[in-house]
This record gives structure tokens, sequence and C-alpha cells, in this order.
């Protein structure tokens, strides 16, 4: 073989291993360590007993099996050693608009310096009703409670270390709001580390930090087998995504928190069982709650106010961290280098500037086309899955996230031959290089936390294109530039594979990322690029393309429907108690995704508008008319009203009916000028949401009720509406639902029966 032919095939083995082993790093756990392993260490075998007696059946807040459960924690705190104790308080949510009756379960395990600041470690124990929350949140408690054990079995540490189990989390995290607003321990935590799921299997990454992360994450860093990126905790500020650590920023103390988030269809539903949870997913989770725990609460605790951290993880060299202070002046330094390659490159052309330009052309056209292109893929390859027999879930699929990458380096090498014979390879590489720069500087002026992945990759090439002029791969130029890939590979790989095949799927935005950053990576290393077209040869755009081609049949026919790809699905049984009228809804957009609701709930119609607020945020729903049950409705009583000469001051009692797990309180026809639950004031200010109209949700009411208080202007009328719902729907006479496939799956609160009723409050006289 000609040595040219080699090369072509190590380059494109390197691509193919380079994907497949950083894809696999970033989402394989480790094995589970069985319960053998000393006393010291973290056994998910061990912690997997918590697990098996938490996630026996959904607990949400309110429940007889949230109880339980509660009852299981205190008794499984009391065995550790520790007295557990349980904080009931009314929380009131500063994210979202909830209110409700919680049960935190706490304990305070005493350093050597008992008393004074300590690490919080923090899990939540209800689910959602339509799960047993296996993952979410049984392994986080688990690990934490194994944690605990593992701490004990050692001496002691110099910090308090203070557990918590957070209740009602997935009722707009009221238990979290709690123990900030309420609990005399919340001044004592200097250190958080919160640990969730979003799936049922993958890493646990560590994807958020609490404000001025550098101290945190350097010790971080110590611990063995971590995954995290600073691009993580920057993406994550911008997403519109919660859990405790967002009532728990309230603290102002650094914060890490951690979930594994591979498997997101199975999130919230039935298939968050016990035997969908990957014991694998809990060892990591433990290891890193076991071996954080004991760095805080035996080191010198972080400091409350640092600056932020960029930090990254490489295989073999672990955690790379560094200041935020350093993102401009190393992108300044690849600018720098960026442009001495480009004048050290100009007296290969006597049209250097025009072959830049087409470099810089030929890249862009590169990543539009392959994201057009990875757009198109996604809808044909969507499209095929529902019209194969055996159906199938293509989006979280590794074999389709193959075909999209494959696809879009076909499309990478087309342009680059397409424009090869009209310029330098020099030229054309100078072109990518300074757009890399430039998204280097971008990236650490605008978001330096992600600034990392543009910068480096870059900085690398950059030197090694100044080395001195050899021909093949075992040059040291070949050798840096072969390095500069693999760091490449490493920092960009496991994001394009996390986010097309785990996060948010090939087939939709997940694909379009993946081909992006496939086209970028193929383009900033244009010396592998001319290897392997081996000049300008159209048969290696011609042969990726048969490659995605062939990947694509592959998917076709080994991409099936299993439980493990459920379809969500929400059935409501809504009555207007005020005018008898009684339907049958679902979100409007399960109409598209699943053939099931359309057979319930046909021949559907928009739903009346009320409906529509049981959801958050308010959410068009179909519906069918279906018989009117006189099932219990909420009520409300007037406890007093008194006026001042520009408010008028209400305090209500507002009770469900008997067996509802929560209400809605919507006031319309006045505007609110402020009020307060259960006596304590509520605070919209830092609401996810602007709310048009003042409303509230109340978890888990006690057959009293809630107390409100409104002061809305002197004179006004409020309307108040009230949203009961309990779970499940009642035998509705003439209406059959039949049977749910076993691939459609309930989701978050299930099936339920909402009461809607609404009531004028005339000012009295
Ligand atoms: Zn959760």
């Amino acid at each position: 073989m000609k040595r040219r032919t080699v090369e072509r095939l190590v380059i494109a083995f390197l691509f193919v291993a380079t994907c497949v082993v950083f894809a696999d790093r970033v989402s394989r756990p480790p094995a589970a360590v069985s319960a053998s392993a000393p006393q010291t260490a973290f056994s998910a075998e061990r912690a997997m007993k918590h697990v098996l007696a938490i996630a026996q059946r959904p607990h949400p807040i309110g429940t007889a099996e949230h109880d339980r459960v509660r009852d299981y924690l205190i008794a499984q705190l009391e065995v550790l050693g520790l007295e557990p104790q349980v904080q009931n308080a009314t929380g009131v949510g500063t994210r979202y608009a909830g209110a409700g009756e919680v049960q935190n379960i706490l304990a305070r395990m005493p350093g050597r310096q008992n008393g004074g600041p300590a690490v919080l470690l923090v899990a939540h124990y209800d689910s959602v009703e339509a799960g047993p929350g296996a993952a979410d949140d049984g392994a986080g408690i688990a690990a934490i409670l194994e944690t605990v054990r593992a701490l004990r079995a050692g001496g002691p540490l110099a910090h308090d270390v203070i557990v918590l189990f957070t209740d009602g989390e997935e009722s707009d995290l009221l238990g979290a709001a709690a123990f900030v607003r309420e609990h005399s321990w919340a001044k004592d935590v200097a250190m958080v580390l919160n640990f969730e799921a979003r799936g049922t299997t993958g890493r646990s990454l560590m994807f958020e930090t609490g404000p001025g992360n550098l101290d945190a994450i350097h010790v971080l860093r110590t611990v063995p087998g971590v995954t995290a990126g600073s691009v993580f905790t920057t993406i994550y500020r911008t997403l519109p995504n919660d859990t405790d650590l967002s009532e728990l920023a309230l603290l102002g103390t650094p914060a890490l928190n951690f979930a594994f988030g591979d498997g997101v269809e199975r999130y919230h539903t039935s298939n968050d069982d016990v035997s969908h949870l990957n014991t694998g997913s809990l060892q990591h989770h433990g290891q890193q709650a076991l071996a954080l725990a004991h760095a805080f609460a035996d080191g010198p605790l972080p400091r409350q106010h640092t600056e932020d951290a960029v930090f990254f993880d490489l295989p073999v060299i672990g955690l790379v961290v560094y200041s935020e202070k350093w993102a401009m002046p190393l992108a300044l330094v690849t600018a720098a280098l960026a442009v001495i390659v480009a004048i050290r490159a100009r007296r290969e052309s006597t049209r250097f500037g025009r072959d830049i330009l087409m470099g810089t052309a030929a890249m862009l056209g590169a990543v539009i086309l392959s994201v057009a292109a990875a757009y198109v893929a996604g809808l044909i390859i969507s499209l095929l899955h529902t019209k194969l027999p055996w159906g199938g879930a293509p989006a979280w699929s590794p074999v389709y996230w193959a075909a999209i990458a494959i696809l879009s380096l076909a499309i990478s090498t087309a342009c680059y031959v397409a424009v090869r014979h009209r310029a330098t390879v020099s030229g054309l590489h100078v072109g990518a290089l300074l757009v890399w720069a430039l998204l280097s500087l971008a990236a650490a002026a605008i978001a330096p936390g992600s600034s990392y992945l543009f910068t480096w990759p870059a900085l690398i090439v950059a030197l090694a294109v100044l080395l001195e002029n050899g021909h093949g791969l075992l040059t040291a130029k070949g050798i840096a530039m072969c390095s500069g890939a693999l760091v490449t590979a490493a920092l960009l790989i496991p994001i394009a594979y996390l986010v097309g095949a785990v996060y948010l799927g090939v087939t939709a935005a997940g694909g379009i990322v993946t081909a992006a950053i496939i086209a970028l990576i193929g383009w900033l290393l244009v010396p592998l690029l001319e290897a392997l077209c081996d000049g300008a040869r159209w048969s290696t755009p011609c042969i990726c393309a048969a490659v995605a081609i062939m990947l694509v049949g592959i998917g076709a026919l080994t991409v099936h429907k299993s439980d493990m790809h459920p379809v969500p699905s929400r059935l409501i049984y809504a009555i207007d108690a005020d005018s008898s009228d009684a339907w049958l809804a679902s979100k409007a957009s399960a109409i598209r995704t699943n053939a099931w609701t359309r057979t319930v709930l046909a021949p559907f119609a928009q739903g009346p508008e009320w409906i529509a607020h049981f959801f958050f945020p308010p959410t068009a729903v179909v519906a069918k008319r279906v018989p009117f049950l006189p099932l219990p409705q909420p009520a409300i009583d007037i406890l007093s009203d008194s006026a001042t000469s520009d408010a008028r001051q209400l305090s209500l009692r507002v009770r469900g009916s008997t067996g509802t797990t929560a209400f809605g309180m919507r006031v319309t026809n006045a505007p609110v000028i402020s009020a307060a639950i259960d006596g304590r004031a509520i605070d919209t200010k830092r609401y996810r949401l602007h709310m048009a109209e003042w409303t509230l949700w109340y978890w888990a009411p006690s057959e009293a009720g809630a107390l409100l208080s409104l002061i809305v202007p002197a004179g006004s009328k409020p309307r108040l509406e009230i949203l009961a719902y309990s779970l499940g729907i009642p035998k509705l006479p003439g209406v059959t639902i039949p049977p749910r496939p076993a691939n459609v799956v309930p989701v978050q609160s299930g099936d339920v029966t909402i009461v809607c009723r609404r009531f004028s409050i005339a000012p009295s006289k």
C-alpha cells in the first residue's frame, strides 16, 4: 500500500476510534462496588437496599406512601447513630408560584469542632405521582445514606455534616425553600452538595455550581473519575431547569450539583423504577458524594466569595482548573498564534488573502450545510420510524448519532475538496484557524466558562503548524497535529455526544449541534483533512456519505420500540362545577406524539381556557366532552374582610375536597398588591416566569386547608378560581378508555381529576 493510502486509513480509523472512545467515556458510569468492599468505601450494592425500600411505589408529597418513606429514612438515620428530626413547615416557593405543607428530614453529624460551619448533603425524598422515583431521587437519598455510613466508619471529621432529605422538590422545591427560610441550621451551611437525576442511567455529571466556584472546583479536582466542564454550568445557568439548589442558592454559599441524565424519556414516568436504574450511576453519585463530603468536612471550607473557574476533565490528567481571569489572556495568545501562522504562511501563495477568505467561507459553508443536512436527516429518520412496523425512538440511538457525525464529515470533506485545487492548504487552514481564534475571543468575552472548548484546540493546532515542515504523520509536526486532534476530540466529542444522543436527541437539536461540532473540528484540522482527502479526491466524501447511509440502514433495522424509550401521556378528567360541564383532556402536544391519546380523545376539540392552567406554564389543551360526575368541590370561607382608604384586606380559608393532592388558586378581576399563605409572605421577585394573573398552587393540604391573605385595591371585587386535583380518573359512564400500550406511560402527576370552582368576593357593606 502507498504511504498516503496508509495515512488516509490511519486518520479515518483515528476519527472513528476517538468518537467511540470519548462518547463511551462520557456516558458509561463506573461499575457498582460490591457489598463486601471495606466499610469506609462507597458500595452501590449496599446503597441499592435503600433504593429498593424507597422506590416501591410512587411517593409524592401528601400521600401515605410518602409517610412510609419518611419513616423508613428516619429509622435508617437512627441506625446510623444520628438523631434525626423532622421540620414541619409551610414551604413557600421563590422560583415557582407554589406553597404547601412539607416535612423535611434532617440529621447532623458532629465534627471535631462541634457546631459552626457545616457541609450540607442534600437529596429529595418525594417522587412524582406517575413513578416510584428510583433514580429521581431515590438514588440521591441512597447515595447520601451510604455516604454517611462510610463516613461514620472512619474517624470524626473537622466540620459538621448536615444531612437534608427535602420534601416537595417535585412540588415547586418547597422543602428546600422551607429549610432556607425557617430552619436554624441554614445559617451554619458553608458548602452544599446536591444529588439529583434526570434519567435512569449515565454518569453523574457535575452540572451546576454556586456563584464563585473556584475553591469548590479545586476540591472537586481531588476526586478521581469526575465528569465536569464549566461549559455545562454556563449552559445550565441559561436553562429553565431547577433542582433544590435553585432555592438553596439563597444561602449564598458555594455549591456543587450532581445528576445523571441518560434515559431522559424515563424521567418522571412509571419507568423510573428499580429495574431501569443503573447501579453504576448510583455508584458514581456515591463515590463522589463520599469523597467530597470527606474533603470539604475535613479540609479548609471553600471561601464564600471567589471568582468562577474554567474547568474540564481530560483522560489521564483529570480535572484541569484555572480562574476565569485567564480566559481572555489565553484567547489573546491563541489569536496571536493564529496571526503568526498567517504571516509565516503568506509566502506560500501570491494570492494568500484570497486563499484565507476561501478557507473561512468553505468552513462556514461546511458548518451551515452540515447543520442543514442534520436537520433534514433528523426529519427523515423520525418519519422512517413512524412508518416502520417496529417503531422505535431514534432520537437516543448512538448509531444514528454516529450517522449524523459521519454525514457532517462527508460534507466537510466535500467542501474541502471543492475548494482545494483553487487554494493552498496553508491558506485554507489559516482561514479556518482565524475563525477558531475569533470564536475563542468571543467565548472568553461573553461566556468565559465555555472558552476552553475553542481556546485549547486552536492554540495547540496553531503551535503544531508553527513546527518545522515535514511530510507525514510520523514527523514532529504530524505528531503535534495528531495531539491537537486528540485534545480537540477529548474536549468536544463528549459535548457532541451528550447534547446529541443524551440530552436533546439526534433527530432534533442534538443532531444539529453534533453536525456543527464535527464540521468545526474537521476544518480546524485541515492538515489531517488534506491527508484524509489525499489532496482533492472525491472518493473521501463519497465513502463518508456511503458509511452514513449504511449506519442509517443499521439504525432502521436495530432501533425498535421498547419500554426503554416510552412515549409519555397524561389524561385529565376536568369538571367545571359552576356550569356542570365535563371534559376528558390532554396537552395539545400529546396529540402529535402518541396515537393512544388521539384515540382516547377523538373527536377532539380545543379545551376550555381554564384547563390550561393545570399546566405550568399554561399550555394549550385538547378535550372532548364527557359525562359530568357530581364530585366533592373546593370551598372557601371568608374569615375577615377589612378595608383602609386604598386597600382591601381579605383573609380566606381555602379547602380542596377529600383526597385533594393539591389545588391551584388564581385571582382575576383585581390586581393582587400582596399576598401571604399560612402567615408567610409570598415573594414573587425570583419567579422563573412572570405571571399575568396572580396564581399559587398549594400542595398536600390538610383537611383544614390553607390560610390565604390577599391585599387588593379598595373597592375591587376579585374573583378567585380554585382548581383542585386528585389522582386518577373515576369510571365515566359510556366512556371507555383503552389500556395504555406498554410503551405509552403516564408522566409527572399521571392521570388526574380536576374540579374547578370560581368565587366572586364582593366587598362587604
Ligand atoms: Zn429530582
